[in-house]
């Protein structure tokens, strides 16, 4: 995969970048940054190659993951490449523990090191294309990645912050089986011509439901950090996009039920996804 050598590429140069040229935002036109790499594009009729941005808690992991079995892409998320680090109890684990436990950002050094590994170990298998859940997180790291390929389609998912906690907050994922699960049930009264919204818990099987674990980093001062970062780091990263013409605004209207066949619409993949589940 040639996104792969130009990702290994970027890697090094944003180390480089940060020695050589602190202080100074990547792609300014210095001579430092993505100047260093080929800006070579990637060729027509290759994969789908899709960011998915929002909020902690908006449900990004659980869209992304559900479309890519849909399109036939990998779901790459960094969060749970950051989580198979911590739970490998590699020579990584301790420091990430300390940032993601405090719902900080991990240097990007090391979250561009570990997308590199998996970007490597899915070319081994034969993988091509991507739906990137939780990266770019920065306008910094939009810039190494716009550096190094092209990106098709950046959605951005978007639901109300009342929402947002509460669902964080009720996130249950099994031990065994790694299911996402959410026993929060949301109801937000409409008011000040503002509809409600009505949120039902999706719960486990019987099977999953003494095996449900919470994520260490779920907790309600966590997650609201989490939320101030996102609102300071990750909301640029939006304009970033926009700015360039591929950033999908979705709002969700409510639950799976409610947003995910609007969702298949907004993608235009409707037709494709009746057929599919057609032809199963
Ligand atoms: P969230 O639910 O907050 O969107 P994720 O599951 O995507 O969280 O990520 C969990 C944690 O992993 C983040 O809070 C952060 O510490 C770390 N992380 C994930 N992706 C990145 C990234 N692109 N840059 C820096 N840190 C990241």
């Amino acid at each position: 995969m040639a996104v792969l050598k130009r990702l290994m590429l970027a890697r090094a140069s944003a180390v480089v970048a940060r020695g050589l040229c602190s202080g100074r935002e990547l792609g300014s036109g210095s001579g430092c940054g993505p100047k260093q790499l080929p800006l070579q594009r990637s060729p027509e009729g290759r994969n789908r190659q899709w960011v998915f941005l929002g909020c902690p808690g908006v449900g990004k992991g659980t869209y992304s993951s559900r479309l890519s079995g849909l399109v036939g892409v990998p779901h790459i998320s960094t969060g749970d490449l950051v989580r198979d680090e911590l739970a490998a109890s590699g020579p990584l684990a301790s420091q990430l523990a300390e940032i993601v436990n405090h719902g900080k950002l991990v240097p990007d050094e090391i979250i561009i090191d570990l997308l590199s590994k998996r970007l490597e170990a899915g070319e081994a298998k034969g993988e091509t294309g991507f739906i990137l859940d939780g990266f770019p997180r920065t306008v910094r790291q939009a810039e190494i990645l716009e550096g190094v390929t092209d990106i098709d389609l950046v959605v951005n998912l978007k639901l109300r912050e009342e929402a947002l906690l509460a669902k964080c907050l009720g996130r249950r994922i099994c031990s065994q089986c790694g299911g996402n699960y959410n026993i929060a049930s949301i109801d937000i009264k409409g008011e000040n011509g503002q509809p409600g919204m009505y949120m039902s818990p999706l719960l486990p099987p019987p099977h999953c439901a003494s095996k449900l674990i919470t994520r260490s980093d779920d907790t309600e001062e966590v997650v609201k950090e989490r939320l101030r970062i996102y609102n300071e780091l990750t909301k640029p990263v939006e304009d970033f996009y926009r700015q360039r013409g591929k950033l999908l605004e979705f709002d969700l209207p409510g639950g799976i039920p409610e947003s995910w066949p609007k969702l298949l619409q907004a993608l235009n993949l409707g037709d494709n996804a009746n057929k599919k589940s057609a032809a199963a």
